[in-house]
């Protein structure tokens, strides 16, 4: 093992031991208030930058995913016996548990998932700003009257669905978990949460110090919230089939999301799905070209392209192509790729060797089909010599065909296509052109024409001379194979509820009618 891989082993070792994951094998599962190891097979977790062992941990496996539903069972039953305010007040004190822990847990995403330290930081802030929003909508879960025609009172309210299944993926584990945990305990239920086998143990710990900031008693109901950590055909399975688990919420590649569907499908549970993007970045020739260089790069190279928000298809009219693109291959070549730990760091690799083999072969297949590599394509220069994991540079495909797998199939990692447009209605062709449909942008001065563009994109989200703008406070979801629902404000909390109408009748001599009553049917 190289001295970056064990000084990598160690820092992670001391942090799993700072938060109680320390043992013969890392305590990898929260299950009614506790740690607990999981019980199936081993599970290596690979170092992203030197591409060597971290650490290994086992599988929770059947067993344990029926002990974490039953705590969520009982748990959930606490919870609703509690007034809404003290809910509210509840999760505003649990998020408390964070405090003096962000440094910490920041490193030990930053370590396991190989994400540069700032990233991780803003993402443990992002936690906290998740649990705030949705502690405040506890107590404002109003229902409606309805103005029935006949003389009941007919009100509606807002029940929970019971125990939620929850899914997350690797590219954000930190995020996903809160923006998933905060609005399902909001609306009132239990949840058991299964993360990405490549990034267990940081939501482990978001779970403990959320449900231990109280003691339980004060805090959330022990067993409020379970984290179950394993495979995806074994433990996430047995998850998803679960006869508890009512709603299913899952975050990840559309292939997984189908299977989440089905097996929702054959149980009669919903499902939310939120998947991946190809998503289009349009500039117009009167853009400010400054900010649309600068907004391009970012909307692919944060995070190297691992976002399901990445501005992957910048399409650029004709008259700036040439243009814009070598100033964005300047700007990509001046990124600061280097080790995740350290904090001049703005990309680092890609997590994992799966994801860096499918992007070196898009890349090439590419190539082979006649794209033309304008930068990058290739291991960045100036790293360490004992960094040999999965790196990639930032790279700039042009002469890139729509028909082109590179143009409709998501990379998931730090490779932007660059396509040239004449006019209005062929940036709005080209943009719609692909399966997915989770976001996109259109820079320009002319405000009237932004907005008649961004009103014919078949996108979820669509920035206006911005992008990735990104609140909790605001709906969030694709249309197509970027998934259905919607996650985030409002609409995001009602996903985990239930309309129940009630039906009470005021008349004095109350008659109930046989069949449908008169007028109807
Ligand atoms: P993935 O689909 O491979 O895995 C996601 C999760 O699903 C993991 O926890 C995995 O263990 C689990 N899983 C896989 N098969 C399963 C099965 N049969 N039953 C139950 N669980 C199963 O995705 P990934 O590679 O971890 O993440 C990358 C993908 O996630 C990209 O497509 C990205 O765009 C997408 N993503 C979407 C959003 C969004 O909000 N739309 C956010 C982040 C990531």
């Amino acid at each position: 093992m190289n001295s970056l891989s064990q000084y990598a082993c160690d820092h992670l070792a001391e942090l799993l031991k700072g938060f109680g994951l320390a043992a013969a094998t890392p305590l990898s599962n929260w299950i009614d208030g506790a740690l607990v190891a999981g019980e199936g097979e081993e599970i290596t977790l690979i170092n992203s930058a030197t591409g060597e062992a971290l650490v290994s941990y086992c599988d929770a496996g059947t067993a344990l995913i029926e002990r974490a539903t039953q705590a969520a069972t009982r748990g959930q039953r606490e919870w609703m016996a509690l007034t809404a305010s003290e809910r509210g007040r509840r999760m505003n004190a649990a998020i408390r548990g964070l405090e003096g822990h962000e440094e910490a847990l920041a490193q030990l995403e930053s370590v396991v998932a190989g994400k540069p330290i700032r990233d991780c930081r803003a993402e443990v802030g992002k936690v906290r700003e998740m649990f705030e929003y949705y502690a405040g909508w506890c107590d404002k879960q109003h229902g409606e009257v309805i103005p029935v025609p006949t003389s009941h009172l007919n009100y509606v309210r807002h029940v929970p669905y019971g125990v939620v299944g929850q899914i997350t993926p690797w590219n954000a584990p930190m995020f996903t978990c809160a923006w998933q945990l905060a609005p399902a305990i909001a609306a009132g239920n239990g949840v058991v949460l299964k993360p990405s086998e490549l990034t267990p143990f940081s939501s482990v710990v978001i779970a403990q110090l959320l449900e231990c900031s109280g003691k339980f008693g004060q805090g959330l109901p022990k067993g409020l919230i379970n984290i179950v950590n394993g495979l995806g055909k074994s433990t996430g399975a047995a998850l998803t089939d679960h006869p508890t688990i009512s709603k299913l919420v899952f975050v990840g590649s559309p292939q997984s999301g189908r299977m989440i569907a089905e097996a929702g499908a054959r149980r009669l549970v919903p499902s939310v799905l939120e998947l991946g993007g190809k998503s289009a970045n349009i500039v117009f020739a009167d853009a400010k070209l400054d900010e649309a260089v600068a907004g391009a790069q970012a909307a692919i190279f944060a995070a190297a392209g691992q976002s399901c928000v990445a501005g992957s298809r910048l399409l650029i009219e004709r008259s700036v192509f040439e243009q814009v693109t070598s100033r964005l291959a300047r700007a990509a070549e001046q990124i600061a790729v280097g080790l995740p730990s350290d904090e001049a760091t703005r990309m680092g690799p890609l997590q994992n060797r799966r994801q860096f083999e499918q992007v070196t072969r898009m890349i090439e297949a590419a190539e082979a089909a006649g794209a033309r590599v304008l930068t990058g394509g290739k291991r960045p220069e100036g790293l360490p010599d004992e960094a040999h994991g999965y790196f990639i540079a930032p790279t700039v495909l042009v002469e890139v065909t729509p028909d082109m797998e590179i143009a409709q199939q998501e990379v998931f990692g730090p490779v932007l296509i660059a396509m040239a447009f004449n006019d209005e209605a062929e940036a709005i062709q080209l943009a719609n052109e692909t399966r997915f449909g989770l976001a996109g942008a259109v820079w320009s001065q002319d405000v009237a024409r932004a907005h008649r563009v961004a009103g014919q994109l078949r996108a979820g989200t669509v920035w206006i001379n911005s992008y990735k703008a990104i609140s909790v406070m605001s709906p969030f979801g694709g249309f197509g194979d970027s998934g259905f629902g919607r996650s985030s404000g409002l609409d995001g909390l009602r996903e985990y509820t239930v309309p129940q109408s009630v039906w009470v009748e005021t008349a004095p001599e109350a008659s109930v009618a046989f069949g449908y009553g008169s007028g109807v049917g």
